[in-house]
């Protein structure tokens, strides 16, 4: 009997995050609310991302930049067969 093939969709890969500095008043907000360290402050104040590969996706930066000014970008959506991923694992 074949394999029961199981298709899945992920996301693999890094996020990416995006400043639009001509929105950005460089208030802050989004590096204090990070809970991973991934963003930091420039010397002008504008967030920059040292920590880019621990971004959990959390949104919390977005969600409380009153201006709209930086946006996660998740990788591209792929179709994987999940049963060759476990067993290639082994
Ligand atoms: S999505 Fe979450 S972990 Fe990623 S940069 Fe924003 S606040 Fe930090
Ligand atoms: S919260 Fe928004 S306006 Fe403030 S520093 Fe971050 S991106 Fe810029």
């Amino acid at each position: 009997m074949g394999k029961a093939v199981q298709m899945a969709k992920i996301r693999r890969g890094i996020f990416e995050i995006k400043v639009y500095k001509d929105l950005c008043k460089a208030c802050g907000l989004c590096v204090a609310w990070c809970p991973q360290d991934v963003l930091a402050e420039d010397e002008l104040g504008f967030p920059v991302t040292p920590g880019l590969s621990q971004c959990i996706n959390c949104k919390l930066c977005e969600r409380h930049c009153p201006d709209f000014a930086i946006e996660i970008i998740p990788p591209e959506e792929e179709v994987i067969d999940v049963h060759a991923l476990v067993y290639a694992r082994k």
